[in-house]
Protein backbone atom coordinates (compact mmCIF):
# COMPACT_ATOMS: atom_id res chain seq x y z
CA UNK A 1 0.00 0.00 0.00
CA UNK A 2 1.39 3.15 -0.73
CA UNK A 3 1.32 5.97 2.46
CA UNK A 4 -2.61 7.72 1.13
CA UNK A 5 -4.28 4.03 1.47
CA UNK A 6 -2.49 3.89 4.71
CA UNK A 7 -3.46 7.29 5.80
CA UNK A 8 -6.93 6.04 4.70
CA UNK A 9 -7.03 2.95 6.35
CA UNK A 10 -5.26 3.51 9.30
CA UNK A 11 -5.69 6.55 10.55
CA UNK A 12 -8.86 8.53 11.83
CA UNK A 13 -10.27 10.68 9.25
CA UNK A 14 -10.51 14.07 11.05
CA UNK A 15 -8.33 16.07 8.32
CA UNK A 16 -8.96 17.07 4.88
CA UNK A 17 -5.74 15.93 3.29
CA UNK A 18 -4.26 18.14 -0.06
CA UNK A 19 -3.22 15.22 -2.24
CA UNK A 20 0.72 15.91 -1.89
CA UNK A 21 3.52 14.25 0.18
CA UNK A 22 6.62 16.40 1.69
CA UNK A 23 9.57 14.46 2.16
CA UNK A 24 12.15 17.32 2.80
CA UNK A 25 12.79 21.20 3.38
CA UNK A 26 15.42 23.94 3.45
CA UNK A 27 14.23 27.10 4.35
CA UNK A 28 10.87 28.06 3.23
CA UNK A 29 11.59 25.56 0.73
CA UNK A 30 9.95 22.27 0.44
CA UNK A 31 10.17 19.25 -1.77
CA UNK A 32 7.52 16.11 -2.50
CA UNK A 33 7.77 12.71 -3.05
CA UNK A 34 8.05 13.21 -6.71
CA UNK A 35 10.74 15.62 -6.42
CA UNK A 36 8.54 18.49 -7.36
CA UNK A 37 9.22 22.21 -5.02
CA UNK A 38 7.58 24.44 -3.45
CA UNK A 39 7.74 27.41 -1.73
CA UNK A 40 6.22 27.23 1.80
CA UNK A 41 4.10 30.38 2.96
CA UNK A 42 2.78 28.21 5.67
CA UNK A 43 5.54 27.12 7.88
CA UNK A 44 3.02 24.31 9.19
CA UNK A 45 0.41 26.69 10.43
CA UNK A 46 3.31 29.15 11.82
CA UNK A 47 4.95 26.75 13.46
CA UNK A 48 8.60 26.00 11.46
CA UNK A 49 9.37 29.63 12.32
CA UNK A 50 13.35 29.47 11.65
CA UNK A 51 12.51 27.52 8.55
CA UNK A 52 12.40 23.74 7.64
CA UNK A 53 15.89 21.55 8.13
CA UNK A 54 17.57 24.57 10.72
CA UNK A 55 21.11 23.27 10.68
CA UNK A 56 21.50 24.80 14.18
CA UNK A 57 18.15 23.52 15.93
CA UNK A 58 19.03 20.32 14.16
CA UNK A 59 22.38 19.75 15.38
CA UNK A 60 21.30 21.09 18.80
CA UNK A 61 18.24 18.41 18.65
CA UNK A 62 20.59 16.03 17.90
CA UNK A 63 23.25 16.83 20.24
CA UNK A 64 20.71 16.74 23.27
CA UNK A 65 18.90 13.61 22.01
CA UNK A 66 22.69 11.83 22.66
CA UNK A 67 22.72 12.81 25.99
CA UNK A 68 18.94 12.84 27.28
CA UNK A 69 15.50 12.91 25.74
CA UNK A 70 12.94 12.88 28.79
CA UNK A 71 13.26 12.21 32.02
CA UNK A 72 10.50 13.63 34.24
CA UNK A 73 8.98 16.42 36.15
CA UNK A 74 9.97 14.86 39.22
CA UNK A 75 13.65 16.42 38.62
CA UNK A 76 15.69 19.61 37.63
CA UNK A 77 15.87 19.24 33.89
CA UNK A 78 18.53 22.16 32.88
CA UNK A 79 17.28 23.24 29.61
CA UNK A 80 13.51 23.79 31.25
CA UNK A 81 14.74 26.49 33.63
CA UNK A 82 17.05 28.71 30.32
CA UNK A 83 13.96 28.24 28.16
CA UNK A 84 11.62 29.83 30.89
CA UNK A 85 14.47 32.17 31.51
CA UNK A 86 14.89 33.41 27.96
CA UNK A 87 11.40 33.68 27.16
CA UNK A 88 10.70 35.54 30.23
CA UNK A 89 13.65 38.06 29.38
CA UNK A 90 12.67 38.01 25.74
CA UNK A 91 9.18 39.09 26.56
CA UNK A 92 9.92 41.78 29.62
CA UNK A 93 7.67 40.45 31.65
CA UNK A 94 7.69 39.67 34.82
CA UNK A 95 6.48 36.44 34.53
CA UNK A 96 6.97 32.13 35.55
CA UNK A 97 6.34 29.52 32.92
CA UNK A 98 5.02 25.84 32.51
CA UNK A 99 5.06 23.58 30.19
CA UNK A 100 3.08 22.09 28.32
CA UNK A 101 2.67 20.18 24.57
CA UNK A 102 0.54 22.47 22.44
CA UNK A 103 -1.57 25.61 22.54
CA UNK A 104 -4.78 24.12 23.41
CA UNK A 105 -2.99 22.40 26.78
CA UNK A 106 -1.22 25.79 27.13
CA UNK A 107 -4.70 27.62 26.94
CA UNK A 108 -6.00 24.84 29.50
CA UNK A 109 -3.15 25.78 32.07
CA UNK A 110 -4.14 29.56 31.24
CA UNK A 111 -7.59 28.95 32.32
CA UNK A 112 -7.04 26.87 35.32
CA UNK A 113 -4.37 29.27 36.50
CA UNK A 114 -7.48 32.15 36.00
CA UNK A 115 -10.17 29.92 37.80
CA UNK A 116 -7.96 29.12 40.75
CA UNK A 117 -7.11 33.02 41.03
CA UNK A 118 -10.80 33.30 41.15
CA UNK A 119 -11.62 31.14 44.28
CA UNK A 120 -9.22 33.20 46.49
CA UNK A 121 -11.14 33.83 49.83
CA UNK A 122 -13.18 36.32 51.30
CA UNK A 123 -14.28 37.33 47.52
CA UNK A 124 -17.05 35.85 45.98
CA UNK A 125 -16.05 33.17 43.48
CA UNK A 126 -15.21 34.19 39.95
CA UNK A 127 -15.10 31.66 37.37
CA UNK A 128 -16.33 33.51 34.14
CA UNK A 129 -14.45 33.63 30.93
CA UNK A 130 -15.26 36.54 28.21
CA UNK A 131 -13.52 35.51 24.82
CA UNK A 132 -14.37 36.55 21.48
CA UNK A 133 -16.71 35.62 18.42
CA UNK A 134 -14.67 34.10 15.71
CA UNK A 135 -11.58 33.26 18.19
CA UNK A 136 -9.64 30.22 18.05
CA UNK A 137 -8.30 28.96 21.45
CA UNK A 138 -7.87 24.94 20.73
CA UNK A 139 -9.72 21.76 20.35
CA UNK A 140 -9.94 20.06 23.97
CA UNK A 141 -13.22 20.04 25.30
CA UNK A 142 -13.03 23.28 27.70
CA UNK A 143 -10.85 25.25 24.89
CA UNK A 144 -13.16 24.58 22.10
CA UNK A 145 -15.88 25.80 24.69
CA UNK A 146 -13.32 28.79 25.27
CA UNK A 147 -13.76 29.09 21.50
CA UNK A 148 -16.31 31.58 20.01
CA UNK A 149 -17.53 29.68 17.18
CA UNK A 150 -20.97 28.08 17.49
CA UNK A 151 -20.44 25.50 14.55
CA UNK A 152 -17.69 23.69 17.08
CA UNK A 153 -19.92 23.20 19.54
CA UNK A 154 -22.09 20.83 17.75
CA UNK A 155 -21.19 17.59 19.80
CA UNK A 156 -19.15 16.39 22.35
CA UNK A 157 -20.89 18.27 25.31
CA UNK A 158 -21.29 18.52 28.07
CA UNK A 159 -19.07 21.51 28.24
CA UNK A 160 -17.62 23.08 31.15
CA UNK A 161 -19.43 25.94 32.30
CA UNK A 162 -18.72 29.46 32.60
CA UNK A 163 -17.52 31.05 28.46
CA UNK A 164 -19.03 34.18 27.44
CA UNK A 165 -18.87 35.26 23.97
CA UNK A 166 -17.99 39.19 23.17
CA UNK A 167 -19.07 39.73 19.75
CA UNK A 168 -16.33 42.30 19.58
CA UNK A 169 -13.97 44.10 22.08
CA UNK A 170 -16.40 46.72 22.22
CA UNK A 171 -19.10 44.70 23.49
CA UNK A 172 -17.06 42.78 26.54
CA UNK A 173 -17.20 45.75 29.01
CA UNK A 174 -20.74 45.22 28.93
CA UNK A 175 -20.72 41.51 29.97
CA UNK A 176 -18.55 42.11 33.08
CA UNK A 177 -19.88 40.95 35.99
CA UNK A 178 -19.11 39.79 39.78
CA UNK A 179 -18.46 36.18 38.41
CA UNK A 180 -15.51 37.47 35.68
CA UNK A 181 -12.42 36.16 36.46
CA UNK A 182 -10.87 36.97 33.00
CA UNK A 183 -11.08 38.12 29.48
CA UNK A 184 -9.31 35.84 26.56
CA UNK A 185 -7.98 37.42 23.58
CA UNK A 186 -6.03 36.77 20.48
CA UNK A 187 -4.68 40.17 19.65
CA UNK A 188 -4.62 38.93 16.21
CA UNK A 189 -7.17 36.51 15.57
CA UNK A 190 -5.58 34.04 13.20
CA UNK A 191 -8.34 30.83 12.06
CA UNK A 192 -10.63 33.66 12.47
CA UNK A 193 -9.25 35.46 9.29
CA UNK A 194 -6.14 37.28 10.46
CA UNK A 195 -7.88 40.18 12.22
CA UNK A 196 -5.94 42.45 14.50
CA UNK A 197 -7.53 44.07 17.22
CA UNK A 198 -7.14 48.06 17.38
CA UNK A 199 -4.52 48.75 19.82
CA UNK A 200 -6.09 51.59 21.46
CA UNK A 201 -9.16 49.47 22.45
CA UNK A 202 -7.01 46.98 23.52
CA UNK A 203 -5.08 49.32 25.89
CA UNK A 204 -8.49 50.67 27.23
CA UNK A 205 -9.64 46.73 27.57
CA UNK A 206 -6.24 45.98 29.52
CA UNK A 207 -6.41 49.22 31.73
CA UNK A 208 -10.34 48.66 32.89
CA UNK A 209 -9.30 44.76 33.49
CA UNK A 210 -7.00 46.08 35.79
CA UNK A 211 -8.89 48.03 37.56
CA UNK A 212 -11.65 45.48 38.41
CA UNK A 213 -8.68 42.80 38.92
CA UNK A 214 -9.91 40.40 35.94
CA UNK A 215 -7.27 39.23 34.65
CA UNK A 216 -6.22 39.43 31.07
CA UNK A 217 -4.90 36.39 29.14
CA UNK A 218 -3.21 36.63 26.04
CA UNK A 219 -3.46 33.91 23.39
CA UNK A 220 -0.22 34.26 21.48
CA UNK A 221 -0.31 30.89 20.42
CA UNK A 222 -0.18 32.17 16.95
CA UNK A 223 1.53 35.61 17.05
CA UNK A 224 4.13 34.92 19.84
CA UNK A 225 7.70 34.24 18.94
CA UNK A 226 8.31 37.38 16.45
CA UNK A 227 5.45 36.31 14.39
CA UNK A 228 4.13 39.90 14.39
CA UNK A 229 8.01 41.31 14.47
CA UNK A 230 8.20 41.25 18.09
CA UNK A 231 8.92 38.82 20.73
CA UNK A 232 5.14 39.22 21.54
CA UNK A 233 2.35 40.95 20.38
CA UNK A 234 1.52 41.81 23.63
CA UNK A 235 4.57 43.79 23.42
CA UNK A 236 3.56 45.69 19.93
CA UNK A 237 0.26 46.29 21.57
CA UNK A 238 1.91 48.01 25.05
CA UNK A 239 -0.03 46.23 27.18
CA UNK A 240 0.87 44.00 30.20
CA UNK A 241 -1.35 40.77 29.99
CA UNK A 242 -1.57 38.64 33.58
CA UNK A 243 -1.33 35.35 31.74
CA UNK A 244 -0.01 34.41 28.39
CA UNK A 245 -0.10 31.34 25.95
CA UNK A 246 2.77 30.45 23.55
CA UNK A 247 3.03 26.86 20.94
CA UNK A 248 3.52 26.65 17.54
CA UNK A 249 6.70 28.78 16.72
CA UNK A 250 8.20 28.64 20.15
CA UNK A 251 9.40 24.66 19.57
CA UNK A 252 10.18 25.30 15.72
CA UNK A 253 8.37 22.08 14.89
CA UNK A 254 9.12 20.08 17.72
CA UNK A 255 5.90 20.05 19.68
CA UNK A 256 5.28 22.52 22.97
CA UNK A 257 3.17 24.53 24.70
CA UNK A 258 4.01 27.28 27.20
CA UNK A 259 1.77 29.50 29.59
CA UNK A 260 3.43 32.15 31.31
CA UNK A 261 2.38 34.13 34.34
CA UNK A 262 2.75 37.04 36.48
CA UNK A 263 0.23 35.58 39.10
CA UNK A 264 3.49 33.73 40.31
CA UNK A 265 1.47 32.42 43.77
CA UNK A 266 -1.66 30.92 42.52
CA UNK A 267 -0.58 27.74 41.08
CA UNK A 268 1.51 25.49 43.88
CA UNK A 269 2.76 21.86 43.88
CA UNK A 270 0.39 19.36 42.06
CA UNK A 271 -2.01 21.75 40.71
CA UNK A 272 -0.99 21.10 37.19
CA UNK A 273 1.10 19.04 35.60
CA UNK A 274 2.21 16.92 32.27
CA UNK A 275 4.38 13.88 31.81
CA UNK A 276 6.15 15.15 28.61
CA UNK A 277 6.15 19.21 29.17
CA UNK A 278 9.50 20.79 29.45
CA UNK A 279 11.32 17.77 28.30
CA UNK A 280 15.02 17.62 27.44
CA UNK A 281 14.52 17.72 23.74
CA UNK A 282 11.47 20.47 23.74
CA UNK A 283 12.81 22.64 25.81
CA UNK A 284 16.39 22.38 24.01
CA UNK A 285 13.95 23.26 20.75
CA UNK A 286 13.02 26.43 22.12
CA UNK A 287 16.34 27.63 23.77
CA UNK A 288 17.86 27.06 20.02
CA UNK A 289 14.53 29.02 17.99
CA UNK A 290 14.89 31.96 20.72
CA UNK A 291 18.19 32.24 20.55
CA UNK A 292 18.20 32.09 16.22
CA UNK A 293 15.41 34.62 16.35
CA UNK A 294 16.76 36.78 18.81
CA UNK A 295 19.81 36.64 16.69
CA UNK A 296 17.54 37.41 13.75
CA UNK A 297 15.73 39.90 15.19
CA UNK A 298 18.69 42.63 16.31
CA UNK A 299 20.61 42.22 12.82
CA UNK A 300 17.74 43.54 11.44
CA UNK A 301 17.12 40.90 9.33
CA UNK A 302 13.88 40.18 10.48
CA UNK A 303 12.38 43.77 9.79
CA UNK A 304 13.61 43.74 6.46
CA UNK A 305 11.80 40.37 5.54
CA UNK A 306 9.07 41.81 7.01
CA UNK A 307 8.94 44.71 4.83
CA UNK A 308 9.66 42.39 1.62
CA UNK A 309 7.23 40.81 1.96
CA UNK A 310 4.49 43.26 2.74
CA UNK A 311 5.48 45.32 -0.44
CA UNK A 312 5.44 42.28 -3.00
CA UNK A 313 2.36 41.27 -1.14
CA UNK A 314 0.80 44.85 -1.77
CA UNK A 315 2.17 44.60 -5.48
CA UNK A 316 0.35 41.06 -5.77
CA UNK A 317 -2.91 42.61 -4.24
CA UNK A 318 -3.07 45.76 -5.79
CA UNK A 319 -2.57 43.67 -9.66
CA UNK A 320 -5.61 41.82 -8.73
CA UNK A 321 -8.08 44.06 -7.38
CA UNK A 322 -10.83 42.44 -9.05
CA UNK A 323 -9.97 39.22 -7.04
CA UNK A 324 -9.17 40.65 -3.37
CA UNK A 325 -11.18 43.00 -1.46
CA UNK A 326 -8.96 43.58 1.49
CA UNK A 327 -5.68 43.44 2.84
CA UNK A 328 -5.10 42.35 6.23
CA UNK A 329 -2.61 41.29 9.16
CA UNK A 330 0.72 42.15 11.03
CA UNK A 331 4.24 41.24 10.46
CA UNK A 332 4.65 37.64 8.68
CA UNK A 333 0.44 36.98 9.71
CA UNK A 334 -1.22 38.25 6.89
CA UNK A 335 -4.44 37.91 4.53
CA UNK A 336 -5.92 38.74 1.67
CA UNK A 337 -9.53 39.08 2.03
CA UNK A 338 -11.02 36.97 -1.22
CA UNK A 339 -14.19 38.16 -2.82
CA UNK A 340 -15.67 34.77 -1.86
CA UNK A 341 -15.20 31.30 -0.90
CA UNK A 342 -15.24 29.10 -3.80
CA UNK A 343 -12.37 31.24 -5.35
CA UNK A 344 -10.64 30.98 -2.08
CA UNK A 345 -10.50 27.55 -2.63
CA UNK A 346 -9.61 27.02 -6.16
CA UNK A 347 -6.37 29.82 -5.54
CA UNK A 348 -5.27 27.39 -2.78
CA UNK A 349 -5.51 24.61 -5.12
CA UNK A 350 -4.02 26.17 -8.04
CA UNK A 351 -1.06 27.21 -5.97
CA UNK A 352 -0.35 23.88 -4.80
CA UNK A 353 0.06 22.61 -8.29
CA UNK A 354 1.73 25.96 -9.55
CA UNK A 355 4.77 25.50 -6.46
CA UNK A 356 3.66 27.50 -3.65
CA UNK A 357 1.78 26.67 -0.23
CA UNK A 358 -1.22 28.94 1.02
CA UNK A 359 -3.34 28.89 3.76
CA UNK A 360 -7.12 29.43 4.40
CA UNK A 361 -8.52 31.66 7.39
CA UNK A 362 -12.06 32.35 8.14
CA UNK A 363 -14.47 31.73 5.35
CA UNK A 364 -12.76 34.07 2.78
CA UNK A 365 -9.29 34.91 3.63
CA UNK A 366 -5.83 33.52 1.64
CA UNK A 367 -3.49 33.57 4.83
CA UNK A 368 0.19 33.58 4.64
CA UNK A 369 2.51 32.47 7.43
CA UNK A 370 5.87 32.21 6.08
CA UNK A 371 8.70 30.95 8.06
CA UNK A 372 10.26 34.16 9.82
CA UNK A 373 13.86 33.57 8.17
CA UNK A 374 12.23 33.50 4.25
CA UNK A 375 14.56 34.80 1.97
CA UNK A 376 13.57 37.04 -0.76
CA UNK A 377 14.61 35.28 -3.77
CA UNK A 378 11.80 32.27 -2.31
CA UNK A 379 9.49 35.50 -1.70
CA UNK A 380 9.80 36.32 -5.28
CA UNK A 381 9.41 32.70 -6.00
CA UNK A 382 6.27 32.17 -4.35
CA UNK A 383 4.24 34.33 -5.69
CA UNK A 384 5.36 34.35 -9.23
CA UNK A 385 3.57 30.80 -8.45
CA UNK A 386 0.74 32.80 -7.31
CA UNK A 387 0.62 34.86 -10.21
CA UNK A 388 0.28 31.44 -11.89
CA UNK A 389 -2.36 30.22 -9.87
CA UNK A 390 -4.72 33.61 -10.01
CA UNK A 391 -3.89 33.75 -13.72
CA UNK A 392 -5.62 30.45 -14.09
CA UNK A 393 -9.19 31.08 -12.66
C1 LIG B 1 -3.36 26.89 16.80
C2 LIG B 1 -3.94 27.68 17.90
C3 LIG B 1 -4.35 27.07 19.10
C4 LIG B 1 -4.31 25.57 19.30
O1 LIG B 1 -3.01 25.08 19.29
P1 LIG B 1 -2.78 23.48 19.20
O2 LIG B 1 -1.29 23.35 19.31
O3 LIG B 1 -3.32 23.03 17.91
O4 LIG B 1 -3.47 22.87 20.35
C5 LIG B 1 -4.82 27.88 20.11
N1 LIG B 1 -4.91 29.21 19.97
C6 LIG B 1 -4.52 29.83 18.83
C7 LIG B 1 -4.61 31.31 18.74
C8 LIG B 1 -4.04 29.09 17.75
O5 LIG B 1 -3.70 29.71 16.62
Amino acid sequence: MDIKQLDQKYVLPTYVRADVEFVSGKNARLTDAKGKEYIDFTSGIAVVSVGHGNERLTNALCEQAKKLIHISNLYYIAPQAKAAQKIVAASGYDMQCFFGNSGAEANEGAIKIARKYGEKDGVPKRYKIITLDHSFHGRTITTVKATGQESMHNYFGPFPDGFVYAKNINEIESLLDDHTVAVMIELVQGEGGVQPLEKQKVQQLAKLLKQKDILLIVDEVQTGVYRTGKFLASNLYEIEPDIISLAKGVGGGVPVGVVMTSKKGVLGAGDHGSTFGGNFLSTTAICEVIDILQEYEASGALAKGISYFDTVLEQFYKAYEDIFIDKVGIGMMCGLRVKNSETLSAIINNAREAGVMVLKAGRNTLRFLPPLTITNEEIDEGFRALELAVSKL
